[in-house]
């Protein structure tokens, strides 16, 4: 039977069989993924084989199918390794807040350049509208303005009183996207008010209280009644900007992809080198100090391969 999985936590699986029930498997064989050490060889959002055991409740993936793309974190403990999030994803949602507890730009650009790196278009939500001060409404308009001139759509959204939650319905509809952002933010709020039957538990603010311990949390695919699937992230803090080269970053910010083959020199890395365009952009303040300030952040991060 082919099936679509909506839960992988390295050791067990549930899959959705094409007659929409969900059944708990495990793997038989090796699974790989080019290039990557996973925790979990299978991820939501995958379609794989899989057989029902004889007691007919759980079942066997015997294989899995190609994926069209698909996003990863560092896994939560210290090995090498990676696990896959989510696969086979239309798009990728954040939902951030500048009120409590704000989110940093730099926290945005990190999601957004993973976004790129697996091609995946990216939208922001800006929730808790109903709690922006003035002043907290021009810094909105200041963001927005700024990430939708390089091409990611922005959302403001009150997910606790429902203002413009039709609006993120619209773009869900029939597609499937994976939701992300920090705790708190009011993830699990929107993702209820969108799909009342996923009961999500809301108000545990349990990033905060967590921090160092290494808790394991699984993504989980959602079925939206309006059509289309959400795969929800909790307790993900981050996604990871894993393994990018040094050279290649400047590929993932829009707005440096559009300028970087008139710098001098071919390989500028945009950092210091004399007739870069990156960094005139810069200065001329075509390009947001912001933006490129997480550049950098994240081009000496260790992360990132030289
Ligand atoms: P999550 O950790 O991102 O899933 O966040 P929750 O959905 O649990 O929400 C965290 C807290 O923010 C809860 O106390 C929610 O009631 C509150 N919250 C969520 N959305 C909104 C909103 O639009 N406005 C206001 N004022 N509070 C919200």
């Amino acid at each position: 039977m082919r099936g679509l999985v909506t839960k992988s936590t390295g050791s067990w699986y549930l899959v959705e069989g094409e007659d929409g029930k969900r059944v708990e498997c495990r793997i038989k064989g090796k699974f790989r993924t080019k290039g990557i050490k996973t925790t979990n060889p299978v991820a939501v959002g995958d379609w794989v084989v899989f057989e029902l055991e004889p007691d007919q409740t759980s079942g066997i993936i015997t294989a899995l199918e190609p994926r069209r793309n698909y996003i990863i974190r560092k896994s939560v403990n210290l090995s090498k390794q990676t696990q896959i999030i989510g696969a086979n994803l239309d798009q990728a949602i954040l939902v951030v807040t500048l009120a409590s507890p704000p989110t940093s730009l730099g926290f945005i650009d990190r999601f957004l350049v993973t976004a790129e790196a697996y091609d995946i278009p990216a939208i922001l939500v800006f929730n808790k509208l109903d709690l922006f001060s003035e002043e907290g409404l021009d810094i909105l308009a200041e963001y927005t303005q700024l990430y939708e001139k390089i091409g990611y759509p922005c959302y403001a959204v009150s997910a606790q009183q429902g203002t413009n939650v039709d609006l993120v319905k619209d773009l869900l509809q029939g597609k499937t996207t994976l939701v992300s952002g920090h705790s708190g933010v009011g993830k699990s709020t929107l993702i209820n008010m969108l799909e009342p039957s996923a009961a999500l538990k809301t108000g545990e603010i349990s990033d905060w209280s967590d921090k160092g311990k290494h808790t394991t949390t699984f993504a989980e695919m959602i079925n939206l009644s309006f059509g289309g699937k959400l795969i929800d992230t909790p307790g993900i803090r981050e996604l990871g900007v894993v393994d990018i080269e040094k050279g290649e970053l400047s590929h993932f910010f829009p707005e440096m992809r559009l300028r970087m083959n008139q710098c001098r020199f071919h390989n500028c890395r945009h950092i210091n080198e004399p007739g870069c365009v990156i960094i005139q952009a810069v200065e001329d303040g075509e390009i947001e100090a912001s933006r490129y300030e997480s550049y950098l952040s994240i081009y000496h991060n260790q992360d990132t391969r030289s």
